[in-house]
């Protein structure tokens, strides 16, 4: 519910909280950790624990819930991703783990289509690994990545959206074989693939070697991230992590990449959660608010809204709202402005290449989607 005295802990600050009508972005605080989440992390303070173990049975936990081999727990997938780069170069090679992020000697190549190149592609050079495109921005084909291995290659990355299926990228099942036949490992970046159930953990199902998946997107702290994997790519990472650091006395660079005990069974808290949690439910009440939203905002003349019917991934469901400046005289970018200014702020945005807002129920509270339609609606009439 909606409270008088939203976020007094960041007033006391002289910072200012905001509505978050945007979704699960990471500058805005990522997530909604949901009453499991906290009430494990609360308990967890109570007592120290060996993070070796807590890491291990954590791990265990969550690959038992998922159906898959193996899981560690990371300071958020971007982290997991520069774990298994590093992985996938120094192996259980001492030495190597300890000489990273130099790369001289190793591996040191990861493939990737240049038609999936993202954001958080950088996360996987952050291990020293150098990312190397292959295929054109038309298209990939096998023989283009057969093409690309040579002696320096270490992997093979994949970055998988679901809902947005690319027919013109190397599919993720002839990146496997290929990359298989020539001995290479396969990481996958499937950080908001969670939905449908059979989604979660399903690349590592399918051969990959490692996967991610990002825990903000489950309810759990943004600091906090999933390394899907083989056991013996679980085991590399591991030695890259920072409890390998401390545990083994072998440096690796996953030092600075801490997790805390309460943000661990945190993460187990949000995996349970999310395995056992009633999703048409969660998905019928996402919707009804999404509708709620876009009946307050009707017959507002230069005003339309569209329902995002994606159920797949993280963020289900959601409104486009479109303006026409040549009606209402204000463009989406100067409402995204002037929302902001409001009291309480209100954050929302037009994403690079989209003509209207898209509203994500994701980062508000039930009841905010009311005031944010709200705010609009008397901008306008
Ligand atoms: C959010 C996200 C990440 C980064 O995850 P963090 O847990 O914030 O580090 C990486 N890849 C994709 C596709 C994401 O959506």
């Amino acid at each position: 519910m909606v409270s008088e005295n939203l976020g007094s802990i960041y007033k006391e600050l002289g910072a200012t909280p905001i509505i978050n009508a945007i979704g699960s972005v990471t500058m805005l605080g990522g997530s909604t950790p949901i009453p499991e989440v906290r009430e494990a992390m609360a308990l967890a303070g109570d007592s120290y624990i060996p993070l070796m173990e807590l890491e291990e049975k954590a791990g265990a936990a969550i690959a038992d819930m998922v159906g898959i081999p193996a899981a560690y727990i990371t300071s958020g997938a971007g982290s997991a991703l520069t774990l298994a780069a590093a992985a996938v170069m120094a192996g259980e090679n001492d030495n190597l783990i300890e000489q990273l992020p130099d790369t001289t000697g190793m591996k040191n190549e990861i493939l990737i289509q240049k038609r999936q190149r993202y954001w958080y592609d950088r996360c996987l050079e952050a291990s020293g690994a150098k990312l190397v495109e292959f295929g054109s921005e038309e298209g990939t084909s096998a023989d283009d990545l057969q093409n690309a291995i040579n002696e320096k290659t270490a992997a093979v990355h994949f970055y998988m959206v679901e809902q947005e299926h690319d027919p013109n990228a190397l599919s993720l099942e002839k990146t496997i074989q290929i990359a298989h036949d020539n001995d290479l490992p396969v990481l996958v970046d499937a950080a908001g693939q969670i939905y449908p159930l059979d989604l979660f953990g399903k690349y590592v199902k399918m051969g990959a070697d490692f996967q991610c998946i990002a825990a903000k997107y489950m309810g759990a702290s943004q600091s906090t991230g999933l390394a899907f994997g083989s056991e013996e790519m679980i085991r590399k990472i591991s030695k890259q992590s920072f409890v390998g650091y401390e545990g083994r006395r072998i440096r690796g660079i996953g030092r600075p990449h801490k997790v805390d005990r309460q943000e661990m069974v945190g993460v187990v808290a949000a995996v349970k959660n999310w395995m056992t949690i009633n999703h048409e439910e969660r998905l019928a009440d996402i919707e009804n608010r999404s509708q709620k939203f876009i009946n307050t905002l009707s017959d507002i003349p230069g005003i339309s809204t569209t329902m995002i019917n994606n159920i797949i991934g993280h963020q289900p469901f959601g409104v486009e709202l479109r303006i026409d400046e040549t009606i209402t005289g204000m463009s989406a970018q100067k409402l995204v402005e002037t929302l902001k200014e409001g009291d309480p702020p209100i954050w929302t945005r037009v994403r690079d290449g989209d003509d209207y807002i898209a509203i994500h129920m994701f980062g508000l509270k039930v009841g905010e989607e009311e005031i944010v339609a709200e705010r609009i609606k008397e901008l306008f009439i």
